[in-house]
């Protein structure tokens, strides 16, 4: 499905807007039909068309699995080297992933970083996004989760010039707020 111009960004936000009004109502238990559980497992097709969920209800403790298909159209990501590749919603979690092991921070968390992620691409992209841009947002989301997730995160991210300007990072990263005391920016390549 091609969509350009106004009329695409439109549609496209429908489709969002859909899916999220989706995403917001949980799942009705099928043991009990309890309509809150929290999620177990989240696996993201290698097409990035299917996101299956391992649930858990609240209420019975029953497992339940739920598997969502993507509607939004992303834009291509634009790599460092200029190359074009489609948007992976697999790849942005298992970075998180990796970068929240043995912290405090559940799937549930993780999940939401990468559904906040993928929205604000769709709302703010048409055709294309740098790769770059998409770093400095999850950087700002990495910020809000987990001191020590975000410093891993950033330090494999950014590369770091001299240890100043990762005890800078370290510091902004214990004294955090609700918003980051400085704009993240990349270095210069
Ligand atoms: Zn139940």
């Amino acid at each position: 499905m091609a969509l350009s111009g106004e009329k695409g960004n439109n549609a496209r936000r429908r489709l969002t807007l859909k899916k999220n009004k989706k995403y917001l109502n949980k799942m009705k238990c099928p043991y009990c039909g309890h309509q809150d559980d929290r999620v177990l497992d989240t696996r993201i097709q290698r097409d990035g068309n299917f996101i299956r969920r391992r649930r858990e209800c609240l209420s019975c403790k029953g497992r339940f699995s739920t598997q969502e298909s993507v509607m939004e159209v992303f834009p291509l990501v634009i790599k460092k080297d200029g190359r074009r590749e489609p948007f992976n919603k697999e790849k942005i979690l298992s970075g998180i992933k990796t970068a929240c092991q043995k912290r405090p921070v559940s799937l549930d968390q993780m999940d939401g970083v990468v559904e906040r992620i993928a929205k604000w691409v769709v709302d703010h992209f048409d055709q294309e996004v740098l790769s770059k841009s998409i770093g400095e947002r999850l950087m700002k989301e990495m910020f809000r989760l987990d001191d020590v997730a975000y410093v891993r995160f950033a330090s494999v991210y950014r590369q770091f010039k001299d240890i100043h300007e990762f005890m800078n990072e370290l510091e902004a990263a214990r004294n955090k707020d609700d918003t980051p005391p400085f704009e993240l920016t990349p270095p210069p390549q």
